[in-house]
């Protein structure tokens, strides 16, 4: 067997990630390695802490990549947070919610869990009933943006009444962060996680997370160590904030940190709330096509996801065979039902760079002529 060189096919990418990657992206990927801690690599460091402030509207300090993918954001923050016997509630609404409660168990909390359906966006009042229930609750953990729903839940209104009780919260902003209305600050949030491969349109395999005075407060004042050595954030940060000098902790990885800082500087440039409203408008477009088409969203008009549009598919059409043919055809990617929607639902992602009109367009065209 001769084994060459690999050239993908050119996809559209409108699944539940990775989305489609901006040129620009690809060509900052491609520039020339540098050492990790050369002079001019760590002020770029620098400039895509900055940077990510600026897209989790926060003036954390601690405000940084992890590097690995949005499920290492996830159990970095649990690993840091939560002490062994540490009592969490965890909102379960989909498949991202079961992980949390996963990751609670693992870390040597105690799950309260709190359950609504799947499709539906996170109760604030069964919330507020938990936490009376149980006064000794450290920890209150949800997802923003539920991707195997297409749900929105209230982070604000969560975070805010976590913080009214003196709990922390930890949350999934993996499919939110530059795609709709995030406000760690105004919202009060204190550990959350996001993925560079969704709205950012950057390379999959970092995970921005930032950390409020009040989550590192908790973390300094563990009793015990954080039981994984690579996600103990405390030794990460000599790394990313070492005054002047850093010190080594893992090779950070380089190219992958370039496409970063040029998909955020991305983002800068458009601005987030021109960018919020781009992916309010294409969804609204698609929306029109979807229900002209006939299909009905699973998720209700205001609690729906722009970014991750969930039809039902529909009756009689054998789902994995159409998405076959939108790849085959089309060189088209859509993301099938996840979980309870396994074989149900079609979820149809317009994140970031892919959240254009001529996505939109081909989507839409694709989709009557494979149901035809
Ligand atoms: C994609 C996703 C993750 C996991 O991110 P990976 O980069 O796949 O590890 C976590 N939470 C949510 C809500 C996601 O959509």
């Amino acid at each position: 067997m001769i084994i060459q060189s690999f050239i993908p096919p050119r996809r559209t990418l409108m699944g539940p990630g990775p989305s489609d990657i901006s040129p620009q992206v690809l060509q900052a990927l491609s520039r020339p390695t540098v050492g990790h801690l050369d002079p001019s690599f760590i002020g770029m460091m620098d400039e895509v802490k900055a940077l990510l402030k600026y897209a989790f509207q926060t003036e954390n300090d601690f405000t940084i990549p992890i590097s690995a993918p949005g499920s290492a954001g996830m159990e970095a923050c649990f690993v840091n947070l939560i002490e062994p016997g540490d009592k969490v509630i965890v909102c379960r609404n989909g498949v991202f919610g079961e992980r949390m409660r996963e990751n609670v168990i693992r870390a040597g909390g105690i799950a309260e869990v709190v359950d609504d359906i799947w499709g539906e966006p996170v109760s604030i009042e069964k919330v507020e009933q938990a936490i009376k229930q149980h006064p000794d609750i450290k920890i209150l953990a949800f997802v923003h943006a539920e991707t195997s729903t297409g749900v929105r839940s209230d982070a604000e209104s969560l975070g805010k009444l976590a913080k009214q009780h003196g709990i922390l919260t930890i949350v999934d902003t993996v499919t939110s962060l530059g795609g709709i209305t995030l406000k760690v600050d105004e919202w009060q949030l204190d550990a959350v996680y996001s993925g560079s491969q969704k709205c950012l349109s950057c390379t999959p395999g970092l995970a921005p997370v930032t950390f409020s005075p009040d989550a590192i407060e908790k973390i300094k004042s563990r009793q015990s160590q954080v039981r994984s050595w690579f996600l103990d954030q405390s030794l990460v940060l000599g790394y990313w904030s070492g005054e002047g000098k850093r010190s080594y902790h893992h090779t950070a990885p380089v190219n992958s940190l370039y496409a970063l800082h040029e998909s955020l500087l991305l983002l800068k440039n458009e601005g987030l709330e021109h960018a919020w409203r781009r992916h309010q408008d294409m969804h609204n477009l698609l929306r029109d096509g979807l229900e002209k088409l006939g299909f009905e969203f699973v998720v209700k008009a205001d609690a729906r996801l722009p970014q991750l549009n969930t039809v039902y598919v529909p009756e009689g059409v054998d789902e994995a065979k159409v998405r076959s043919h939108l790849l085959e055809q089309y060189n088209l990617e859509i993301g099938g039902g996840l979980g309870e929607f396994s074989g149900k639902a079609w979820r149809i992602g317009l994140m970031g760079y892919g959240a254009r009109r001529e996505n939109v367009s081909l989507c839409l065209k694709a989709l009557e002529e494979s149901l035809r």
